[in-house]
């Protein structure tokens, strides 16, 4: 099998549509052996060549559609699993082989209605009804012409066999038209239903979103931080660090009692704002609470994160959230750095003790966990 056939038959549709020809292959097999039986009984009139090449036929139509089959022909067909023409060529079949065996038609014209059962879940109800009246003509015709030409005895029988073949193929139209509605209204909740499934997801989406983010500032809140930075070290590999920065905002409070609550708010959105510009995509800054943040910096080192830190800082300095100057925007930053193993807690205490000193000694600096001196 060539790597494009396999790949037809690999995909589910198809693997579906190979299953059912399967299936249809099995159950030629029985029909073969019931064909072998009548000729075993005498009841074929026809020699064995004749019925090698009836045997043959059956043969090379198989193969000419596992052949579309494989090689995803069918694909582009406006019917791919071929339903129709696998019933015709059933039902041509059929005919042929009970041509040969006129004395016991009647006990074989059971064998249409399954053909015809092959169609009844796929075909439309007028194409099956148009399949299922050839199936009937083509019975009809073969007991008519030998009831004419062969001057049956028995033509009040195969008349009735005829009404029979008939009432049983009406009765399996109908039903097709049955199977069908159903098979269309189960459709229709199944796409009901998908549709609600991604109602429901983008939902459960907008949630987790809202409860990992800080309403005010769009940040990360401090709940998602904490996992997202546990995973982080988790995952961290030898010889790897993360960058851990505590980020307070120097002064608030004569913010807000100057120009008033909302001016702060606006405060924070423009270190938020500022800080988008200054970090890339996979740093992580969250909100930490109040007018303090807390920023973590993958594959990183010592000189890095005081760089970015430093950045920030200046960033934020010259930040205009106002209408009117605001005077004196600064941010101390306590840093750490983490190792494969470290504790998150551990490193987060000791980045507050590095802002504690970066206030104590003036704010408007970075400082750093591994030294007591300024890093600016
Ligand atoms: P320091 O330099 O020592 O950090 O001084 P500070 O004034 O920044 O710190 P302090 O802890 O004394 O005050 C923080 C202020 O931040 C008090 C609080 O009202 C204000 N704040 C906290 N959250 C918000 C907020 O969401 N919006 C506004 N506008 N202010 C906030
Ligand atoms: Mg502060
Ligand atoms: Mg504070």
């Amino acid at each position: 099998m060539s790597s494009r056939t396999a790949e037809h038959a690999r995909q589910p549709s198809q693997r579906l549509l190979l299953k059912r020809f399967a299936m249809a292959l099995g159950s030629y097999a029985l029909v073969i052996l019931l064909v072998l039986l009548a000729y075993a009984l005498g009841l074929y009139q026809a020699d064995g060549p004749a019925l090698a090449l009836n045997l043959l036929l059956l043969l090379l139509s198989q193969l000419v559609f596992l052949c579309l089959y494989l090689s995803g022909i069918n694909q582009r067909l406006c019917d791919p699993s071929l339903t129709e023409a696998q019933v015709l060529v059933a039902l041509a079949w059929l005919s042929l082989f009970l041509w040969h065996v006129p004395t016991a038609r009647g006990a074989l014209l059971g064998i249409y209605p399954l053909v015809m059962l092959f169609g009844a879940f796929q075909l439309r109800p007028w194409v099956f009804a148009r399949c299922a009246a050839l199936a009937w003509l083509l019975f009809a015709g073969m007991n008519g012409w030998d009831a004419y030409h062969l001057q049956l005895d028995s033509a009040p029988q195969a008349l009735l066999q005829t009404a029979v073949l008939g009432v049983l193929l009406l009765w399996l139209s109908l039903f097709a038209v049955y199977v069908q509605d159903l098979r269309r209204r189960m459709m229709r909740r199944r796409s009901a239903l998908l549709a609600h499934r991604d109602t429901l997801r983008g939902m459960m989406q907008q949630l987790e979103e809202l409860a990992a983010t800080d309403e005010l500032t769009g940040l990360y809140n401090r709940r998602h931080f904490l996992q997202l930075a546990e995973r982080a070290l988790l995952t961290l590999q030898p010889g790897q660090r993360l960058g851990l920065a505590l980020i307070d905002l120097d002064h608030f409070k004569r913010i807000n009692d100057q120009h008033g609550h909302a001016a702060g708010d606006r405060a924070l959105q423009a270190f938020a704002a500022v800080a988008r510009v200054c970090l890339r995509d996979h740093d992580i800054l969250a909100r930490y609470g109040g007018e303090e943040f807390v920023l973590l910096l993958p594959e990183c080192d010592a000189e890095r994160l005081t760089a970015c830190c430093e950045r920030l800082r200046l960033a934020f300095s010259q930040a205009e959230p106002l209408e009117q100057p605001v005077q004196g925007l600064s941010l101390s930053a306590g840093m750490a750095l983490l190792g494969p193993g470290d504790d998150l807690d551990r490193a987060l205490h000791a980045a507050d003790q590095a802002l504690y000193r970066a206030k104590h000694e003036g704010r408007n600096r970075c400082l750093a966990a591994w030294t007591a001196g300024h890093v600016d």
